[in-house]
């Protein structure tokens, strides 16, 4: 299975997964784990009737050393990565419908 990089964009531009730098961090790791906020919705406002809690994902923590990285400043780091740094000159395949 080819990994693609626009997961909620089918249409876009496929790149290698290992072409794509890897965010690292401060400590060295490399492996993390998706983080949480719990929001409690009351059955009054919930669309199914039912009382339930709402997971938003706020970032992201490091399985090495637990620092916490924000969806934020994961998204400046990506947005400091260049088309160079994916490789996507050779890689980029445009995808026809
Ligand atoms: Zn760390």
């Amino acid at each position: 299975m080819k990994p693609s990089l626009l997961g909620q964009k089918p249409q876009g531009i496929q790149i290698d997964l290992s072409k794509m730098p890897q965010y690292m961090c401060d400590c060295g790791g490399v492996v993390f784990t998706k983080i949480h906020e719990v929001r409690l919705l009351p059955a009054i406002v919930s669309p199914s009737g039912q009382p339930m809690p709402v997971l938003v994902e706020v970032g992201v923590r490091c399985v090495s050393c637990n620092n916490e990285v924000s969806m934020m400043d994961l998204q400046k780091e990506a947005a400091n990565t260049t088309a160079n740094d994916v490789g996507a000159s050779s890689k980029v395949e445009i995808v026809k419908d």
